[in-house]
């Protein structure tokens, strides 16, 4: 048996078995160090075939089984085949997308995929930036630096230092955290990240919004940039986008919608007025690796703007090959990285693999399957405390509410049983259960095994047996 044959035995007995192996096992810090340096000391050379066995061993046993059927978490989604295959012969044949003369085919197979999607989102192809990125931290920072370069063409050779009043972006408690580490590492400062009250569904207060930013305004200060979300990542909030548009041209604004999730309803007909008003933003983020199922690191920018892309990145050196045209932009200088993985292929080959029709099919179950687990919750007489269309599920109990014990130790005496795995979460100041649909496997009976898991530990909870988590 070669290597390879090896390999895809692994997968194959993954796939086959992921339903009956633990979503999680606990680990002890102590005792998977003394494994891993009793197993690898790098000194005796360890034969290919042991060593593969060897690290299937550590994923299977020292993760979080995030494609698992009853992972309810953090949007790790499970992965098609065709993206799996994909990432695989990426990396055997490592082209370098850096320049589009070093790999012409993957960076073209990248542009046909990334235009498709553009058309989803609503907007003109022909006339929309849009590359791969890592993820949607990668996406959103791409975001930042092009508004900033656009808004402050000065900005390129003086920096912020150069510019004689702060430069402010308005999010909400329920934006993303990445724009905290983006605002730190542009040089705005979190002073620049202005947060606005939200509704009671978690969305973006739009008077609050238009408030803050005419005073801000009155003040001296730059209001330059709106984050909007589609898809929240505690709640799955939707912010009104028409609304943030509104006020964004009002006061001469840039709106960036952050879908890094919810992205994906765009191809659901029935979904579709979830991304309302998402064609009239002036940049996107949107992850593969999210509800679009392929393996990290994959996300998506696109913008409105290609010329204030390439400004914001352009950079010439004697030592990279000569671009081909301007046709065919170089990634190197008009994105974030440099040496550059052919991202986007795994995407591709899903795409291809189900078009899109089937691609939307596979995202409307795991929507359907949402809604599912929200009946079978109310039907159990839990509290559901978030309002999306989308597959994210935060709920309460009076039990909980009574302060009987805490959702805290009802998610992790649910986590530890090992049959499902959830998250907890803050909705407007309450503390709750999260629990979102990330894998196309999730059926019908792994939502009845979720809420009777859920069950099983409050009941134990409330009764005070402390034996919460036993075997399975
Ligand atoms: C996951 C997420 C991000 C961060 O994306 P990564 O792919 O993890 O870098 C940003 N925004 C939202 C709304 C998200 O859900």
């Amino acid at each position: 048996m070669t290597i390879w044959h090896q390999v895809g035995r692994e997968i194959d007995e993954l796939t086959a078995t992921i339903r009956s192996i633990p979503v999680a096992a606990s680990v002890v810090p102590e005792t998977l160090r003394k494994d891993l340096t009793e197993r690898f000391d790098f000194v005796r050379p360890i034969p290919l075939a042991v060593l593969t066995a060897d690290l299937a061993h550590v994923l299977r046993h020292y993760a979080v089984q995030v494609t698992h059927p009853r992972y309810f978490g953090l949007f790790n989604p499970s992965v098609t085949d065709a993206s799996v295959v994909a990432d695989a012969l990426v990396a055997a044949y490592n082209p370098q997308l850096a320049t589009w003369t070093h790999a012409p085919g993957p960076n073209e197979l990248e542009r046909l995929t990334l235009e498709r999607l553009a058309c989803v989102l609503g907007f003109e192809p022909r006339t929309t930036w849009a590359n791969f990125t890592t993820g949607g931290f990668e996406a959103n920072l791409s975001a930042v630096t092009v508004a900033l370069a656009q808004r402050f063409p000065t900005l390129e050779s003086c920096g912020l230092i150069g510019l004689e009043a702060r430069p402010k972006v308005y999010v909400t408690s329920e934006t993303h955290h990445s724009f905290v580490k983006i605002c730190r590492l542009v040089g705005l400062g979190t002073s620049s990240l202005q947060e606005v009250p939200t509704t009671r569904r978690f969305t973006m207060d739009v008077e609050a919004l238009r408030t803050r930013v005419r005073a801000d305004r009155d003040a001296g200060l730059k209001p330059f940039m709106i984050v909007g979300t589609i898809g929240t990542t505690g709640t799955g909030a939707i912010d009104a986008i028409p609304d943030l548009v509104d006020v964004a041209r009002e006061f001469k604004m840039w709106v960036h919608v952050d879908a890094a999730w919810g992205g994906a309803a765009a191809l659901v007909p029935q979904l579709r007025s979830a991304v309302c008003g998402v064609a009239d933003a002036d940049s996107v983020t949107w992850d593969a690796h999210k509800w679009l199922s392929v393996p990290m690191g994959a996300g998506m920018f696109f913008c409105r703007y290609p010329d204030a892309v390439r400004r914001a990145f352009s950079v010439s050196t004697s030592y990279m090959p000569a671009a081909m045209g301007s046709d065919t932009p170089d990634p190197y200088a008009t994105t974030l990285q440099w040496s550059r993985r052919a991202i986007g292929l795994k995407l591709f080959m899903t795409l291809a693999e189900r078009g899109l029709d089937g691609l939307a099919e596979q995202i409307d179950r795991q929507a359907k399957m949402g809604d599912a687990l929200r009946r079978a919750l109310s039907d159990a007489g839990w509290l559901i405390v978030n309002d999306t269309p989308l597959p994210l599920v935060c709920a309460t109990h009076d039990d909980l509410r009574s302060g009987r014990y805490s959702v805290a130790d009802l998610v992790r005496a649910v986590n530890e049983r090992g049959r499902a795995w959830i998250s907890d979460v803050l909705a407007g100041g309450e503390r709750v259960v999260r629990a979102c649909i990330t894998s196309f496997r999730t059926d019908e009976r792994d939502i009845e095994i979720l809420v009777a898991e859920l069950e099983h530990a409050r009941k134990h909870a409330s009764t005070g047996d402390q034996r919460l988590s036993g075997a399975l």
